[in-house]
């Protein structure tokens, strides 16, 4: 049984059962024509190079061109696509009136409204929106800084801090041990006048000064007159040489790469800090939900921002404009982070600047009340779960209209960063390692210097 019908009167509705009830509501979007309001914006909807010659839908393409032809498989409409009039996503006017893709909407000139559109409480209490079938949120798009940032001791970045101060306990801590291995053993002590054997007279090449002198020699691979003699201090010696080989290898390698790598600072590294300066002008869509947010908001960084864009000329009519005001310099545009992930896979030369100010989506908007708004909603959970919306994504970012442009850039400026004591840890314990072996052969030597001499041969 389909339903049944109980009224006696012909106005009563008829009861459809519980199974039927899904079907009938599909079919409710079969074969009907919708029509579709958008905005030219990419990569939702753009105009086909060859779109002078063609007529209909079939001179857009796009994700939300994509997306709306997935839809209407699922339930079975046709649609037809018009782009809204005045260029504008949608705000309420002083006296309540609605422009762009709502304001369609709400006027019957379309059924549905598809692109980014935000979905946001005001606009809720005027049309119905689907489930959202993307997530984003405000950001700021940046110029790069092309200049090449030098400084006066850059010499000293193949290193991170923590490593030089390493480099320079070794040093003192290596040139001390040497000190006092060469005092403790016996063969490092040498009769300045061999042929006056009876003077008693023993000297040490190793003095304090000697010692550094000789370590900070082999540190700068110039080396020194002074030759250690017994086996201890040669072991000292060789771990020493080990030591300097590795890190002047690293040094050398990573300062190449800091040499051949752009560094660059930029003057803004968050909202806050944008907000805080003047010389760099910054603003956004002239109408949409991104204008809004900063109307409405009652945080006192997002305040100062709107003070500051309200009395200048910073609103963009198009996305397109904005990003072209940012490539001429000194502006940054705050836009929704989907539309900067597209921008900068394609534009090298431009960026994002930190995270989101807010989190929100993209929705369908239909008309209040309408019974397409839950058809839409399960068809997109649908897709969503399919991993069909992911695709689309990966196919409208990634691949088509010069995607993957940029991603080298982002592997080239991240892969150079100083050595940290991590990468170069080992070559300490194993110099730690070498000057724990030459003291102890050092007290060896003594002990067997000494075990000698009371037996009466000294040499
Ligand atoms: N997606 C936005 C909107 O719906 C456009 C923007 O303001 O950035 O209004």
């Amino acid at each position: 049984m389909i339903g049944y019908w109980s009224g006696s009167q012909p106005s009563q509705p008829l009861n459809i059962s519980e199974e039927w009830r899904d079907n009938y509501s599909i079919m409710s979007l079969a074969n009907q024509t919708l029509t579709v309001t958008t905005i030219i914006n990419a990569p939702y909807c753009m105009l086909r190079e060859s779109s002078k010659t063609k007529e209909g839908n079939d001179r857009f393409e796009g994700y939300v061109v994509d997306l709306i032809e997935e839809l209407s498989k699922i339930l079975g409409f046709k649609y037809k696509f018009k782009l809204v009039a005045d260029n504008a996503y949608g705000a309420r006017n002083e006296s309540g009136y609605w422009n762009g893709l709502i304001g369609e909407i709400i006027n019957g000139k379309a059924d549905i409204a598809i692109v980014d559109l935000t979905i946001t409480s005001k606009r809720a209490e005027a049309v119905d929106f689907t489930l959202p079938f993307m997530n984003t949120g405000i950001s700021i798009l940046f110029k790069k800084p092309t200049t090449k940032v030098t400084t006066l001791f850059s010499f000293l970045s193949p290193f991170s801090n923590v490593v030089w101060v390493y480099v320079l306990a070794a040093y003192v801590g290596v040139s001390c041990i040497l000190f006092i291995v060469g005092r403790l053993s016996p063969y490092e002590w040498d009769n300045p006048h061999p042929c006056r054997q009876e003077d008693f007279v023993l000297e040490n090449n190793f003095s304090l000064t000697n010692s550094f002198f000789f370590t900070i020699g082999s540190l700068m691979q110039q080396g020194s007159d002074l030759t250690p003699k017994a086996m201890s201090t040669r072991a000292i010696a060789a771990i020493w040489y080990f030591f300097t080989l590795i890190m002047i290898s690293s040094y050398t390698a990573n300062l190449a790469a800091f040499l051949t790598v752009e560094k660059v600072i930029y003057p803004i590294e968050s909202a806050e800090e944008l907000s805080m300066q003047s010389s760099i002008e910054y603003g956004c869509l002239a109408s949409g939900s991104t204008k809004s947010f900063f109307q409405d908001s009652n945080i006192t960084t997002f305040k100062r921002m709107w003070d500051f864009m309200k009395t200048r000329d910073v609103f963009m009519p198009k996305n397109v404009d904005g990003k072209h005001r940012v490539e001429k310099g000194n502006y940054a545009y705050l836009m929704e982070s989907a539309s900067i992930e597209y921008i900068v896979e394609r534009n090298c030369n431009l960026t994002q600047i930190g995270g989101l100010l807010d989190t929100k989506g993209y929705g369908i908007a239909t008309k209040k009340h309408s019974k397409h708004r839950n058809l839409l909603s399960q068809a997109i959970l649908k897709l969503q779960e399919t991993g069909r919306l992911h695709m689309l994504k990966e196919k409208w970012w990634k691949q088509k209209k010069g995607g993957g442009q940029c991603a080298d850039e982002g592997k080239k400026s991240s892969s150079v960063t100083a050595l940290k004591i991590d990468n170069v840890g080992g070559v300490f314990v194993v110099l730690l390692g070498g000057l724990t072996l030459a003291f102890f052969v050092a007290i060896c030597e003594f002990m067997w210097r000494s075990r000698k001499s009371t037996a009466g041969c000294v040499r």
